[in-house]
């Protein structure tokens, strides 16, 4: 025999809740890490729904290894297949996909002043900065990079009209180091919106994109110290943002005492220095991963004679310079962002953009 038991309608709503709280998960990180782009990719995910979040990570995992593929400066690639036929004198065939990087690559590289030039592929080559292994031991002939340098290739030699791209200078080859893993971010996060995914963090060695939260706190983001273990500073990203960061320390080596690295200054065909003080690392701050890549990248090259011009050209405001010393320059609105974590913190100067 059953008894009937009448529940007041308010109580079969709270135990309804109750029952509901219980099959749901709590929120977590989902994570994983592989190696692409040359360096170590990492996707956080932070979500309730863990069969969501997976699934993302698979999907965007394939995006990423595809891009990698497609944009890849030395294997057998489209890529490369186009900068044989550029260098033939013969139009190449731009795959879709890389018709906006390419368009986002000329713009900024104009708006850089040519600092951010992805059409020296040649002297990264002769540098030994394109090969799985590690780059050459021994800085190339000077007169090799000098008669690079005199071809001038520049963005703007090449016209772009519908998928096919032609240069009026054969010298230019295209590498899209300073900008592809920037830009890839940008399309996984682009992706992960597409899931359902709004609290996440893709990470590109560095160079990484943030969305939502971590739960109830924001993201908090480390910047690498470039001369030594861990951390030198940390930020809060706030919503939707990107940080990047260009350093020395990424593919390098060194001869008779000196670091050559593998951001080439346009200009004179050689890693870029700085003047009074040699330049380590620049961490920059943007709303898109694209800009902030090639910020990075244009600023390091601008060095201490020409970043803040070169900053107000690309329209970027928070920014950090960590010398070789490891002195810290940042403009004023990063400054206010910054938490040093290094102890003793670093000497600091503050410098607002013209
Ligand atoms: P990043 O770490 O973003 O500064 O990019 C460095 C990579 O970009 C190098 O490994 C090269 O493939 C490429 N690169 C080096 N110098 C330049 C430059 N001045 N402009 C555009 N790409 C560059
Ligand atoms: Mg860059």
């Amino acid at each position: 025999m059953t008894v009937p038991v009448k529940i007041p309608r308010a109580w079969a709503v709270l135990l309804i809740l109750a029952l509901n709280a219980c099959g749901t998960q709590p929120a977590q990180l989902h994570q994983r890490q592989f190696l692409l782009f040359g360096t170590l990719v990492d996707i956080s995910i932070w979500s309730a729904d863990k069969k969501k979040a997976e699934n993302a990570i698979a999907q965007i995992t394939a995006d990423l290894e595809k891009m990698h593929h497609e944009w890849h400066a030395w294997h057998d690639s489209p890529l490369t297949r186009l900068n044989k036929a550029l260098a033939a004198g013969q139009p190449g065939t731009v795959p879709p996909p890389m018709i906006p990087l390419l368009q986002k690559s000329i713009a900024l590289s104009d708006a850089s002043d040519g600092l951010f030039n992805p059409a020296i592929g040649k002297l990264i080559n002769v540098w030994g900065f394109q090969q799985d292994d590690a780059p050459n031991s021994t800085p190339p002939d000077a007169a090799r990079i000098h008669a690079l340098v005199t071809q001038q290739p520049t963005m703007q030699d090449l016209t772009l009209a519908q998928d096919q791209i032609t240069s009026r200078n054969p010298h230019a080859q295209l590498d899209f180091g300073a900008i592809a893993k920037g830009y890839a971010v940008d399309l996984a996060i682009e992706k992960l919106r597409t899931l359902g995914i709004h609290n996440a963090i893709i990470n590109a060695g560095g160079n990484l994109r943030a969305i939502g939260t971590h739960g109830d706190r924001p993201w908090r983001i480390g910047i690498r110290n470039p001369r030594g273990p861990g951390v030198l500073a940390s930020i809060e990203a706030r919503g939707d943002e990107s940080m990047l960061t260009s350093g020395d320390y990424e593919r390098f080596f060194e001869y008779q005492g000196k670091r050559y690295h593998h951001i080439i200054d346009p200009r004179t065909g050689y890693p870029a220095r700085g003047l009074a003080s040699v330049t380590a690392s620049v961490t920059v701050i943007y709303p898109d991963a694209a800009t902030a890549d090639a910020a990075s990248t244009a600023l390091f090259v601008a060095g201490p004679p020409r970043w803040r011009d070169i900053a107000k050209k690309m329209d970027i405001q928070y920014i950090m310079i960590v010398d070789d010393k490891g002195n810290v320059t940042m403009t004023p609105a990063m400054a206010e962002r910054v938490r040093f974590e290094l102890k003793p913190a670093p000497t600091v100067s503050i410098v607002a953009l013209p």
